[in-house]
């Protein structure tokens, strides 16, 4: 078998080495940090179907991953919805998921090089797994910290506010993830989690700065992001997860399109690795995949985003969430 080069351990390039080992094929994985880590993320997954994590070989790997069948949103301080998600969503640190990954894929023999930062050759048996870019002409950035001690987390939450949304979710160990998106604003006072309570209270989210005022931060887990563009994204090559497109992170999806991404490409780099495809057609077959899948959702997401991001549209979810009328199990289904 022909080996392959990932570059990349995220969740994409991770449970796709995982899948490509257990198919025998081998694999070298370069990523830039180092396991454990915190990452910018809102810790929930939202969409992914057991037989793509059977089919990657990661089942096991969120075996003890909370379960939240419900979600509450807010705009700013009101509640507006409280439903059933289509599919429970798993909940786990990416702390703790990432280094199980990384574990797992070098228990199955997998080549793993950590604070290995690799420009991808965009040639034959390479891939970008690379992750989100920074581009200097986006003015989204992300903030996310854990805090224990949050009172009434039930479910996933959602806080729509001006300028900017955030999640809670539950984790491990009676803690509670922190993730919001934001337009960046300027001379917003504040240092490390105080920097993502500033934002929240910019955005009129008061309630929630008192909850997480009450609560403790664990500094060492903030990180941020910025200059994040969402859809399809340009970086070349054969390319999977956030590398190839990012869906806005209030679907709960990303994680999910980053295992589906490897799941598309699975096959395709399984043949070329046995000699039956050439490699522009493995890239070609592998990104159709992705194209059929993603795009619909894609689609709703940047649409909804728009939405939520504008005051009227805002106002116009107020107005139908009173009388029930918003439709969010068929969203739900097209968002995942
Ligand atoms: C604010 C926000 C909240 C989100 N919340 C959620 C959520 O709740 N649920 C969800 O499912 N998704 C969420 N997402 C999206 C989710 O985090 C991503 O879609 C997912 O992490 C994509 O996985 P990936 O493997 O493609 O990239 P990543 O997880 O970003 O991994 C990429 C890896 O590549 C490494 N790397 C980068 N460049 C190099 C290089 N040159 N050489 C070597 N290594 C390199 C990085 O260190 C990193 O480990 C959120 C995103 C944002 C911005």
């Amino acid at each position: 078998m022909k080996p392959i080069e990932i570059i990349g351990g995220g969740v994409a390039g991770l449970s796709l080495g995982i899948a490509l080992r257990t198919r025998g094929v081998p694999v070298t994985l370069r990523e830039a940090a180092t396991y454990p880590r915190h990452r910018l993320c809102g810790e929930f997954i939202n969409g992914v179907s057991q037989a793509t994590l059977d089919k990657l070989g990661v089942a096991p790997f969120l075996h003890d991953a909370g379960q939240e069948q419900r979600t509450r949103w807010w705009r700013e301080d009101r509640l507006l919805l409280e439903r059933h998600l289509v599919r429970p969503a798993r909940t786990l640190s990416r702390w703790r998921m990432d280094a199980r990954l990384a574990d797992g894929f070098k228990q199955l023999g997998g080549d793993l090089r950590v604070a290995e930062r690799a420009e991808p050759s965009g040639g034959e048996g390479c891939v970008r797994a690379t992750g989100r870019r920074h581009h200097r002409g986006s003015d989204w950035m992300g903030l996310k910290a854990h805090f224990t001690g949050v009172g009434g987390v039930d479910g996933l939450e959602m806080h729509l506010g001006e300028g900017g949304y955030v999640g809670l979710a539950a984790v491990e160990d009676g803690r509670v993830n922190v993730c919001g998106l934001f337009h960046r604003r300027q001379g917003l006072a504040g240092k490390g989690a105080g920097k993502l309570l500033a934002y929240l209270e910019a955005c009129g989210l008061t309630n929630l700065v008192n909850r997480l005022q009450a609560a403790d931060a664990d500094e060492r887990s903030l990180t941020g992001v910025s200059g994040v563009v969402f859809g399809k994204q340009t970086g070349g090559g054969f390319s999977i997860g956030d590398a190839e497109r990012i869906i806005p992170p209030f679907t709960g999806n990303g994680m999910s399109m980053a295992f589906e991404a490897a799941e598309c490409a699975l096959d395709p780099l399984v043949a070329w690795a046995g000699g039956d495809l050439a490699w522009p057609e493995a890239e070609a077959l592998a990104s159709r995949a992705m194209e059929k899948r993603f795009s619909a959702r894609m689609h709703w997401a940047r649409a909804l985003q728009g939405l939520l991001m504008k005051k009227a549209g805002r106002q116009l979810l107020d107005g139908l969430a009173a009388p029930g009328l918003i439709p969010f199990a068929y969203l739900n289904r097209r968002l995942t």
